[in-house]
């Protein structure tokens, strides 16, 4: 069996042995990821889950609220406990827990109700994560922004520890669909050729990747196709001079096309496709709350735009915020966020 020996380490040595001490002392480990657990999520969850089971741990994955149907196929799955389904069961878990593992988020406030048993509970804390400015009041620290998926962290973290060999089929599975998914199968965020030398490795642990992806992307229900040819016809306005494209649904566009869970994923990066728009931002009315989503192309910081007007934040080019109003105010707050950034929109290129 080769093992990863081109690959630069990423992890730090202190952070290194202090997981290692950490894994070996406990026996019931949590796995705990933020709120609409996405590819990423679940695929760092489950993988972890799935190394951590073979080491012989006591392991649970605890997620805030449902993830979407097509990755309901990931081994592992049905055994998530969902805090919205059974939270006395999430709530006895993350109690009970030894250690716990923070994955693909870098605030507790990602994570909902989760994050106050999580900060609550008397386990040792270690948190795997690409995202932008982590909170510190974790005991390990794993935070590699560069990197685009928590799931390639995972993968260098269960290298780094020398288990290379430990890597199951299952394993490399679920860490390729969260490679997979953060890059939108590897057409964005995917320039580091290490990337592809960790692909090789995960193919030749059996990983069927032609498999994978028909799993994730050609899997859609009816409904949503017919939503996005709907969204993308009757809901969607460009803003030729500012590179800017908007989509937007109300709750009642949502409710004419019997929404499920994770029939929006995805959508905001079809505006990307069209010449000249390198930044699309798609707002949805949810039940308590508007949320949104932002994607650029090039250098455009999205995260910042998020942050200014959304109450949110993200990687440069992906990133989501909230807004509590009418969807009609989120797009004026929207169109005044385009004129204020019309400078930056100017210079930006893809
Ligand atoms: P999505 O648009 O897929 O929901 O989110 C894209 C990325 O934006 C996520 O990976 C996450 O980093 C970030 N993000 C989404 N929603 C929020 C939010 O409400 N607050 C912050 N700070 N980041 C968010
Ligand atoms: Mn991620």
């Amino acid at each position: 069996m080769n093992t990863p020996l081109s690959l630069t380490p990423l992890i730090g040595e202190k952070q290194l042995l202090n997981s290692q001490e950490q894994i070996e002392k406990a026996q019931k480990i949590v796995l705990v990821t933020h709120l609409s657990p996405d590819g990423d999520a679940m695929g760092s969850s489950l993988g972890l889950y799935h190394y951590l089971q073979d080491l012989g741990k006591e392991v649970r994955v605890v997620v805030p609220n449902a993830f979407p149907y097509f990755l309901k196929w990931m081994n592992g799955a049905k055994d998530i406990v969902v805090n919205t389904y059974i939270p006395t069961v999430a709530e006895a878990f993350i109690k009970n827990a030894d250690l716990i593992f923070c994955l693909d988020f870098n605030t507790l406030k990602r994570i909902g109700a989760l994050g106050e048993l999580v900060e609550q509970s008397s386990a040792k804390k270690i948190l795997i994560d690409h995202h932008l400015d982590p909170d510190e009041d974790f005991d390990v620290v794993i935070s590699y922004p560069k990197i685009s998926s928590t799931s390639e962290i995972v993968f260098r973290l269960i290298t780094q520890l020398g288990d290379f060999e430990r890597i199951t089929s299952t394993v490399a599975e679920c860490i390729y669909t969260g490679m997979m998914t953060d890059t939108g199968g590897f057409t964005y965020n995917s320039n580091d050729p290490e990337i592809f030398e960790i692909i090789s490795m995960l193919l030749k642990k059996g990983v069927d990747r032609d498999h994978i992806y028909r799993e994730v992307f050609n899997n859609y229900s009816e409904q949503r196709f017919r939503l996005l040819g709907f969204t993308l016809s009757q809901r969607m306005k460009i803003y030729p001079e500012r590179k800017a494209s908007l989509i937007y649904l109300s709750l009642e566009d949502q409710k004419q096309f019997n929404l499920t869970k994770g029939d929006t994923e995805g959508f905001v990066n079809y505006p990307l496709s069209i010449k000249g728009v390198l930044f699309s931002v798609f707002i949805r009315e949810d039940d308590e709350l508007t949320k949104v989503s932002l994607r650029s192309q090039g250098d455009f910081p999205c995260n910042k735009f998020a942050a200014d007007f959304f109450n949110g934040g993200g990687h440069l080019n992906a990133s989501g915020g909230e807004f509590y109003g009418s969807v009609e105010d989120a797009i004026s707050l929207f169109e005044e966020g385009l004129e204020k950034y019309a400078d930056l929109l100017e210079e930006s290129t893809i």
